[in-house]
Protein backbone atom coordinates (compact mmCIF):
# COMPACT_ATOMS: atom_id res chain seq x y z
CA UNK A 1 0.00 0.00 0.00
CA UNK A 2 1.59 3.23 -0.90
CA UNK A 3 -0.70 5.53 0.85
CA UNK A 4 -0.66 6.39 4.64
CA UNK A 5 -2.87 8.64 6.78
CA UNK A 6 -2.11 9.86 10.11
CA UNK A 7 -4.52 11.84 12.07
CA UNK A 8 -2.92 14.45 14.49
CA UNK A 9 0.41 14.12 12.87
CA UNK A 10 2.74 15.30 15.19
CA UNK A 11 4.84 17.73 12.89
CA UNK A 12 7.70 18.65 15.62
CA UNK A 13 10.21 16.65 14.03
CA UNK A 14 9.10 17.66 10.25
CA UNK A 15 10.24 20.74 10.81
CA UNK A 16 13.74 21.75 11.28
CA UNK A 17 12.56 24.83 13.48
CA UNK A 18 11.79 22.08 16.14
CA UNK A 19 7.98 23.69 16.51
CA UNK A 20 5.41 21.51 18.43
CA UNK A 21 2.06 21.59 16.15
CA UNK A 22 0.41 18.91 14.40
CA UNK A 23 -1.20 18.64 10.98
CA UNK A 24 -5.31 17.61 11.09
CA UNK A 25 -4.90 14.86 8.89
CA UNK A 26 -0.90 13.76 7.20
CA UNK A 27 -0.94 11.70 3.81
CA UNK A 28 2.18 10.26 2.71
CA UNK A 29 2.34 8.65 -0.47
CA UNK A 30 5.43 6.88 -2.13
CA UNK A 31 3.98 6.84 -5.98
CA UNK A 32 3.04 9.99 -7.59
CA UNK A 33 0.69 8.58 -9.64
CA UNK A 34 -1.83 8.17 -6.75
CA UNK A 35 -1.45 12.51 -6.65
CA UNK A 36 -4.95 12.33 -9.35
CA UNK A 37 -7.10 10.66 -7.37
CA UNK A 38 -5.49 12.18 -4.12
CA UNK A 39 -6.27 15.76 -5.71
CA UNK A 40 -9.42 14.67 -7.55
CA UNK A 41 -10.68 12.58 -3.86
CA UNK A 42 -9.70 13.65 -0.87
CA UNK A 43 -8.52 16.73 -1.28
CA UNK A 44 -10.82 18.48 -3.28
CA UNK A 45 -12.35 20.36 -0.78
CA UNK A 46 -9.25 21.62 1.00
CA UNK A 47 -5.80 21.82 -0.24
CA UNK A 48 -2.63 20.47 1.24
CA UNK A 49 0.25 21.64 2.27
CA UNK A 50 3.05 19.84 0.75
CA UNK A 51 5.93 19.02 3.10
CA UNK A 52 9.20 18.25 2.10
CA UNK A 53 12.20 18.28 4.85
CA UNK A 54 10.42 20.98 6.90
CA UNK A 55 13.52 23.26 6.64
CA UNK A 56 12.17 26.37 4.80
CA UNK A 57 8.75 26.23 7.31
CA UNK A 58 7.83 28.51 10.24
CA UNK A 59 4.71 26.50 11.20
CA UNK A 60 2.42 29.13 13.47
CA UNK A 61 -0.64 27.08 13.26
CA UNK A 62 -0.61 23.26 12.05
CA UNK A 63 -2.58 22.90 8.79
CA UNK A 64 -5.86 20.95 8.66
CA UNK A 65 -4.40 18.80 5.31
CA UNK A 66 -0.75 17.62 4.47
CA UNK A 67 0.94 15.69 1.74
CA UNK A 68 4.36 14.15 2.17
CA UNK A 69 6.06 12.44 -0.91
CA UNK A 70 8.09 9.70 -0.28
CA UNK A 71 9.35 9.05 -3.24
CA UNK A 72 13.70 8.58 -3.17
CA UNK A 73 14.89 7.11 -6.98
CA UNK A 74 17.89 8.72 -8.28
CA UNK A 75 18.77 7.65 -11.66
CA UNK A 76 20.97 8.80 -14.70
CA UNK A 77 19.35 9.14 -17.64
CA UNK A 78 21.48 9.73 -19.85
CA UNK A 79 25.50 10.76 -20.74
CA UNK A 80 27.15 11.71 -23.79
CA UNK A 81 29.70 14.54 -24.85
CA UNK A 82 30.79 14.43 -20.94
CA UNK A 83 27.37 15.92 -19.71
CA UNK A 84 25.13 13.34 -17.76
CA UNK A 85 21.18 13.61 -17.61
CA UNK A 86 20.25 12.75 -13.75
CA UNK A 87 16.54 12.56 -12.51
CA UNK A 88 15.87 12.52 -8.74
CA UNK A 89 12.13 11.96 -7.07
CA UNK A 90 10.85 14.65 -5.10
CA UNK A 91 11.21 12.98 -2.06
CA UNK A 92 15.01 12.33 -2.25
CA UNK A 93 16.93 13.59 0.33
CA UNK A 94 18.57 17.11 -1.22
CA UNK A 95 22.59 16.22 0.43
CA UNK A 96 22.21 12.62 -0.77
CA UNK A 97 21.51 13.63 -4.38
CA UNK A 98 24.65 15.49 -4.32
CA UNK A 99 27.09 12.90 -2.25
CA UNK A 100 25.53 10.24 -4.94
CA UNK A 101 26.16 12.37 -7.91
CA UNK A 102 29.54 12.84 -6.97
CA UNK A 103 30.01 9.13 -6.49
CA UNK A 104 29.15 8.73 -9.87
CA UNK A 105 31.51 10.97 -11.27
CA UNK A 106 29.07 14.00 -12.00
CA UNK A 107 30.02 18.04 -10.89
CA UNK A 108 27.64 20.92 -10.44
CA UNK A 109 26.22 20.10 -7.61
CA UNK A 110 28.94 20.33 -4.70
CA UNK A 111 28.64 24.14 -4.12
CA UNK A 112 25.15 23.00 -2.47
CA UNK A 113 26.42 20.33 0.10
CA UNK A 114 24.67 19.67 2.96
CA UNK A 115 21.35 22.14 2.22
CA UNK A 116 18.64 20.19 4.13
CA UNK A 117 15.34 19.21 2.40
CA UNK A 118 14.30 17.92 -0.37
CA UNK A 119 15.06 17.74 -4.23
CA UNK A 120 11.37 18.25 -4.87
CA UNK A 121 11.40 21.53 -2.63
CA UNK A 122 14.90 22.73 -4.29
CA UNK A 123 13.65 24.69 -7.32
CA UNK A 124 10.70 26.34 -5.64
CA UNK A 125 13.34 28.59 -3.89
CA UNK A 126 16.00 28.25 -6.11
CA UNK A 127 18.21 26.96 -3.41
CA UNK A 128 21.86 28.69 -3.46
CA UNK A 129 24.86 28.40 -2.06
CA UNK A 130 28.31 29.49 -2.33
CA UNK A 131 27.94 31.29 -5.82
CA UNK A 132 25.94 28.56 -7.00
CA UNK A 133 21.85 28.48 -7.77
CA UNK A 134 20.18 24.84 -8.36
CA UNK A 135 18.44 26.68 -11.28
CA UNK A 136 21.79 26.74 -12.94
CA UNK A 137 21.92 22.95 -13.46
CA UNK A 138 18.33 21.95 -13.77
CA UNK A 139 17.13 20.06 -17.08
CA UNK A 140 13.58 19.75 -16.32
CA UNK A 141 10.92 20.15 -13.83
CA UNK A 142 7.91 17.54 -13.68
CA UNK A 143 5.04 19.01 -11.73
CA UNK A 144 1.63 18.12 -10.88
CA UNK A 145 -0.92 20.83 -11.52
CA UNK A 146 -2.64 20.66 -8.53
CA UNK A 147 -6.39 22.38 -9.52
CA UNK A 148 -6.51 20.60 -13.09
CA UNK A 149 -4.98 17.01 -12.35
CA UNK A 150 -2.35 17.68 -15.09
CA UNK A 151 1.29 16.59 -15.28
CA UNK A 152 3.60 19.20 -16.77
CA UNK A 153 7.35 19.18 -17.94
CA UNK A 154 9.25 22.96 -17.51
CA UNK A 155 12.16 23.61 -19.10
CA UNK A 156 14.78 26.00 -16.94
CA UNK A 157 13.18 29.55 -18.41
CA UNK A 158 9.81 28.33 -17.65
CA UNK A 159 10.82 28.06 -14.52
CA UNK A 160 11.70 31.71 -14.09
CA UNK A 161 14.28 30.94 -11.40
CA UNK A 162 15.46 34.25 -9.82
CA UNK A 163 17.45 34.61 -6.42
CA UNK A 164 15.74 32.57 -4.22
CA UNK A 165 12.99 32.65 -6.12
CA UNK A 166 10.95 30.82 -8.86
CA UNK A 167 7.58 30.27 -11.16
CA UNK A 168 6.92 27.71 -8.49
CA UNK A 169 7.53 30.03 -5.57
CA UNK A 170 5.52 33.04 -7.39
CA UNK A 171 2.56 30.63 -8.14
CA UNK A 172 2.37 29.22 -4.15
CA UNK A 173 0.42 25.34 -4.58
CA UNK A 174 -0.41 25.57 -7.91
CA UNK A 175 2.27 22.52 -8.53
CA UNK A 176 3.73 20.13 -6.62
CA UNK A 177 6.66 18.58 -7.85
CA UNK A 178 7.40 14.91 -8.58
CA UNK A 179 11.08 14.69 -9.95
CA UNK A 180 14.08 17.16 -10.91
CA UNK A 181 16.35 16.40 -13.77
CA UNK A 182 19.88 18.13 -13.73
CA UNK A 183 22.36 18.36 -16.34
CA UNK A 184 25.75 18.11 -15.00
CA UNK A 185 29.01 18.07 -16.19
CA UNK A 186 31.34 14.91 -15.75
CA UNK A 187 34.01 15.86 -13.20
CA UNK A 188 36.43 14.36 -15.58
CA UNK A 189 35.23 17.39 -18.24
CA UNK A 190 34.61 20.24 -15.47
CA UNK A 191 38.47 19.51 -14.61
CA UNK A 192 39.97 22.39 -11.77
CA UNK A 193 39.66 25.21 -13.54
CA UNK A 194 35.65 24.73 -13.53
CA UNK A 195 35.35 24.40 -10.03
CA UNK A 196 33.66 27.45 -8.17
CA UNK A 197 35.34 28.16 -5.43
CA UNK A 198 36.32 31.99 -5.13
CA UNK A 199 33.48 32.74 -2.81
CA UNK A 200 33.26 33.01 0.48
CA UNK A 201 36.30 31.16 1.80
CA UNK A 202 36.14 27.72 -0.25
CA UNK A 203 39.71 28.28 -1.64
CA UNK A 204 40.64 28.60 2.26
CA UNK A 205 38.79 26.05 3.14
CA UNK A 206 40.38 23.63 0.48
CA UNK A 207 43.80 25.53 1.85
CA UNK A 208 44.49 26.55 -1.77
CA UNK A 209 47.05 29.58 -1.14
CA UNK A 210 47.95 30.29 -5.23
CA UNK A 211 45.69 31.10 -8.20
CA UNK A 212 46.22 27.22 -9.50
CA UNK A 213 44.20 24.80 -8.13
CA UNK A 214 45.45 22.16 -10.14
CA UNK A 215 45.18 18.20 -8.71
CA UNK A 216 40.94 18.95 -7.08
CA UNK A 217 38.34 17.53 -7.62
CA UNK A 218 34.31 18.84 -7.31
CA UNK A 219 34.57 16.16 -4.05
CA UNK A 220 37.02 18.07 -2.26
CA UNK A 221 34.68 21.20 -3.01
CA UNK A 222 32.03 19.74 -1.08
CA UNK A 223 33.77 18.84 1.65
CA UNK A 224 35.03 22.40 1.96
CA UNK A 225 31.96 23.37 1.72
CA UNK A 226 30.50 21.26 4.49
CA UNK A 227 33.60 22.01 6.85
CA UNK A 228 32.54 25.62 6.33
CA UNK A 229 28.72 25.17 6.36
CA UNK A 230 29.27 23.15 9.70
CA UNK A 231 31.46 26.08 11.42
CA UNK A 232 29.12 28.56 10.60
CA UNK A 233 24.94 27.15 10.99
CA UNK A 234 23.73 25.57 14.43
CA UNK A 235 22.83 22.39 13.49
CA UNK A 236 18.96 22.06 13.19
CA UNK A 237 19.26 18.89 15.20
CA UNK A 238 20.72 20.87 18.24
CA UNK A 239 18.97 24.19 17.82
CA UNK A 240 16.40 24.35 15.83
CA UNK A 241 16.16 26.85 12.82
CA UNK A 242 15.70 27.69 9.00
CA UNK A 243 19.14 28.80 7.89
CA UNK A 244 19.11 31.82 6.69
CA UNK A 245 15.81 33.90 8.34
CA UNK A 246 15.52 36.70 5.76
CA UNK A 247 16.31 37.08 1.90
CA UNK A 248 19.20 39.87 1.15
CA UNK A 249 17.07 42.87 0.54
CA UNK A 250 17.19 44.34 -3.30
CA UNK A 251 17.22 48.20 -3.33
CA UNK A 252 17.38 50.85 -5.91
CA UNK A 253 21.01 51.79 -6.51
CA UNK A 254 20.53 55.09 -5.61
CA UNK A 255 19.42 54.06 -2.00
CA UNK A 256 22.32 51.92 -1.66
CA UNK A 257 24.54 54.98 -2.36
CA UNK A 258 23.09 56.50 -0.07
CA UNK A 259 23.12 54.40 2.41
CA UNK A 260 26.46 53.20 1.76
CA UNK A 261 28.08 56.70 2.01
CA UNK A 262 26.03 56.82 5.60
CA UNK A 263 27.69 53.35 6.44
CA UNK A 264 30.99 52.70 4.77
CA UNK A 265 31.44 49.57 6.53
CA UNK A 266 28.10 48.40 4.96
CA UNK A 267 28.19 45.54 2.25
CA UNK A 268 26.49 46.17 -0.93
CA UNK A 269 26.64 43.56 -3.65
CA UNK A 270 25.39 43.27 -7.59
CA UNK A 271 21.99 42.16 -8.21
CA UNK A 272 20.77 41.17 -11.48
CA UNK A 273 20.37 44.25 -13.18
CA UNK A 274 22.32 47.77 -12.89
CA UNK A 275 19.56 49.89 -11.58
CA UNK A 276 19.29 48.02 -8.46
CA UNK A 277 21.76 46.39 -5.56
CA UNK A 278 21.63 43.64 -3.16
CA UNK A 279 22.10 44.48 0.98
CA UNK A 280 23.54 42.32 3.20
CA UNK A 281 20.34 41.39 5.77
CA UNK A 282 22.77 40.03 8.13
CA UNK A 283 24.30 43.03 8.56
CA UNK A 284 21.48 45.25 8.86
CA UNK A 285 20.62 42.71 11.52
CA UNK A 286 23.66 42.99 13.61
CA UNK A 287 23.39 46.61 13.21
CA UNK A 288 20.44 47.03 15.04
CA UNK A 289 21.85 44.70 17.81
CA UNK A 290 19.57 41.86 17.31
CA UNK A 291 22.57 38.72 16.99
CA UNK A 292 22.35 36.66 19.90
CA UNK A 293 19.18 38.65 21.36
CA UNK A 294 15.85 36.52 22.50
CA UNK A 295 12.23 37.58 22.78
CA UNK A 296 11.79 38.94 26.03
CA UNK A 297 8.11 37.92 25.61
CA UNK A 298 6.87 34.06 26.07
CA UNK A 299 8.74 31.38 26.37
CA UNK A 300 12.12 33.69 25.81
CA UNK A 301 13.10 30.72 23.60
CA UNK A 302 12.60 32.52 20.21
CA UNK A 303 16.26 33.84 19.49
CA UNK A 304 19.16 34.91 16.68
CA UNK A 305 22.06 32.83 16.42
CA UNK A 306 25.06 34.09 18.40
CA UNK A 307 27.04 32.80 14.96
CA UNK A 308 24.93 33.90 12.55
CA UNK A 309 22.48 37.49 12.55
CA UNK A 310 20.77 36.21 9.84
CA UNK A 311 19.46 32.79 11.86
CA UNK A 312 16.31 32.58 14.19
CA UNK A 313 17.20 30.02 16.62
CA UNK A 314 14.50 28.15 19.00
CA UNK A 315 16.49 27.91 21.77
CA UNK A 316 13.77 24.81 23.26
CA UNK A 317 10.35 25.67 23.62
CA UNK A 318 9.46 28.82 21.24
CA UNK A 319 6.10 28.49 19.25
CA UNK A 320 5.71 29.89 15.73
CA UNK A 321 3.73 32.73 17.18
CA UNK A 322 6.97 33.98 19.33
CA UNK A 323 9.35 33.01 16.30
CA UNK A 324 6.62 34.91 14.07
CA UNK A 325 6.76 37.89 16.53
CA UNK A 326 10.70 37.98 16.84
CA UNK A 327 11.14 38.20 13.26
CA UNK A 328 8.55 41.03 12.89
CA UNK A 329 10.32 42.83 15.43
CA UNK A 330 13.73 42.59 13.77
CA UNK A 331 12.42 43.88 10.11
CA UNK A 332 10.83 46.65 11.97
CA UNK A 333 14.41 47.52 13.66
CA UNK A 334 15.80 47.43 10.24
CA UNK A 335 12.90 49.56 8.78
CA UNK A 336 13.00 52.79 11.22
CA UNK A 337 17.12 51.68 11.48
CA UNK A 338 17.97 51.98 7.38
CA UNK A 339 14.61 52.17 5.49
CA UNK A 340 15.31 48.89 4.23
CA UNK A 341 12.00 46.22 3.73
CA UNK A 342 13.69 42.85 4.40
CA UNK A 343 11.43 39.72 3.72
CA UNK A 344 11.11 36.19 5.01
CA UNK A 345 12.60 33.29 3.08
CA UNK A 346 10.85 30.61 4.69
CA UNK A 347 7.24 29.89 4.22
CA UNK A 348 4.79 31.06 6.73
CA UNK A 349 2.38 28.42 7.61
CA UNK A 350 -0.95 29.33 9.64
CA UNK A 351 -0.05 33.25 9.57
CA UNK A 352 0.28 36.38 7.37
CA UNK A 353 3.97 37.97 7.05
C1 LIG B 1 20.48 24.80 8.55
C2 LIG B 1 19.82 25.24 7.27
C3 LIG B 1 20.60 25.73 6.24
C4 LIG B 1 20.00 26.13 5.03
N1 LIG B 1 20.80 26.60 4.04
C5 LIG B 1 20.26 27.00 2.87
C6 LIG B 1 21.09 27.49 1.81
O1 LIG B 1 22.31 27.55 1.92
N2 LIG B 1 20.49 27.88 0.66
C7 LIG B 1 19.14 27.80 0.48
O2 LIG B 1 18.67 28.19 -0.61
N3 LIG B 1 18.33 27.33 1.46
C8 LIG B 1 18.85 26.93 2.63
N4 LIG B 1 18.05 26.47 3.63
C9 LIG B 1 16.59 26.43 3.43
C10 LIG B 1 16.05 25.04 2.99
O3 LIG B 1 16.98 24.04 3.26
C11 LIG B 1 15.70 25.01 1.50
O4 LIG B 1 14.78 26.00 1.18
C12 LIG B 1 15.12 23.64 1.10
O5 LIG B 1 15.01 23.58 -0.31
C13 LIG B 1 13.76 23.35 1.71
O6 LIG B 1 13.45 22.01 1.43
P1 LIG B 1 12.38 21.20 2.27
O7 LIG B 1 12.22 19.89 1.59
O8 LIG B 1 12.77 21.15 3.68
O9 LIG B 1 11.09 22.09 2.04
P2 LIG B 1 9.93 22.42 3.10
O10 LIG B 1 10.48 23.32 4.14
O11 LIG B 1 9.26 21.19 3.53
O12 LIG B 1 8.95 23.26 2.15
C14 LIG B 1 9.33 24.53 1.67
C15 LIG B 1 8.28 24.99 0.66
O13 LIG B 1 8.31 24.15 -0.49
C16 LIG B 1 7.04 23.53 -0.68
N5 LIG B 1 7.32 22.18 -1.18
C17 LIG B 1 8.06 21.21 -0.58
N6 LIG B 1 8.15 20.15 -1.39
C18 LIG B 1 7.44 20.45 -2.51
C19 LIG B 1 7.14 19.75 -3.72
N7 LIG B 1 7.59 18.52 -3.95
N8 LIG B 1 6.37 20.37 -4.65
C20 LIG B 1 5.89 21.61 -4.43
N9 LIG B 1 6.12 22.32 -3.31
C21 LIG B 1 6.90 21.75 -2.36
C22 LIG B 1 6.36 23.57 0.68
O14 LIG B 1 4.95 23.49 0.56
C23 LIG B 1 6.84 24.92 1.18
O15 LIG B 1 6.10 25.95 0.58
C24 LIG B 1 18.61 26.05 4.86
C25 LIG B 1 17.82 25.54 5.91
C26 LIG B 1 18.42 25.13 7.09
C27 LIG B 1 17.57 24.56 8.19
Amino acid sequence: MSIRRTADAPLRARNTFGIDAAAGLLVETDDADDLPALFADEFAASAPLVLGGGSNLLIVEGPQLALALGTRTIRTLDVHDDRAIVRADAGVEWHRLVMWSLEQGYAGLENLALIPGTVGAAPIQNIGAYGVEVGERIHAVDAFERATGVFHRFDPAQCAFAYRDSMFKRETDRYLIVAVEFDLPTARSIGAAGLKIDYAGIREAMGIASDVCDGYAARDVAQAVIRLRRSKLPDPAVTGNAGSFFKNPIVPLAQAETLSAEHPSMPVFRADDDATRKLSAAWLIDACGWKGRRLAEGSGDAGVSERHALVLVNHGAASGAELLALARAIAADVRARFGVMIEPEPRIVGARW
